[in-house]
């Protein structure tokens, strides 16, 4: 699947955010290796911290179906109403929960159809804890 796409999937999911607090909409458009697609978006709560990021949706859904493994994620937000920003990035939570899933390869896909910048999981979240640790912790 190419980025542009991926991009697109992100931004057409964008729509459906639920963002009454902060005005901020944010689509994800995550990747599997079996070439299927899982959209989420930022649903937002009264109480702030039962907010949940459109990128832990999008992880959430898919391994609800049984994905384990993945390539990509493009990431799309802005302010209601307003084209994506070209440099909105994930926030450190859901770096934390890709490295769950993904390694330093993983590609994250930011921008909107105009500009996209592609990222690595090892650069956006470099020497990340990871289910790796917890191995070498277990009896
Ligand atoms: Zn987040």
């Amino acid at each position: 699947m190419k980025d542009e796409e991926l991009i697109r999937l992100a931004d057409e999911a964008r729509k459906n955010a639920y963002a009454p607090y902060s005005g901020y909409t944010v689509g994800a458009a995550l990747l599997a290796s079996d070439g299927s697609v899982t959209v989420g978006c930022n649903v937002e709560n009264a109480s702030y911290g039962a907010t949940v990021c459109a990128e832990r949706v999008a992880f959430s859904r898919a391994v609800a179906d049984g994905k384990h493994e993945f390539l990509a994620i493009a990431v799309v937000g802005g302010r209601c109403g307003q084209p994506a920003e070209t440099r909105f990035h994930p926030c450190g939570i859901c770096r934390q929960v890709m490295r769950e899933f993904c390694r330093d390869e993983f590609r994250v896909l930011v921008g909107n159809g105009e500009e996209i910048v592609c990222h690595t999981l090892g650069e956006l979240l470099p020497a990340g804890f990871s289910s790796d640790a917890m191995k070498e912790t277990r009896p």
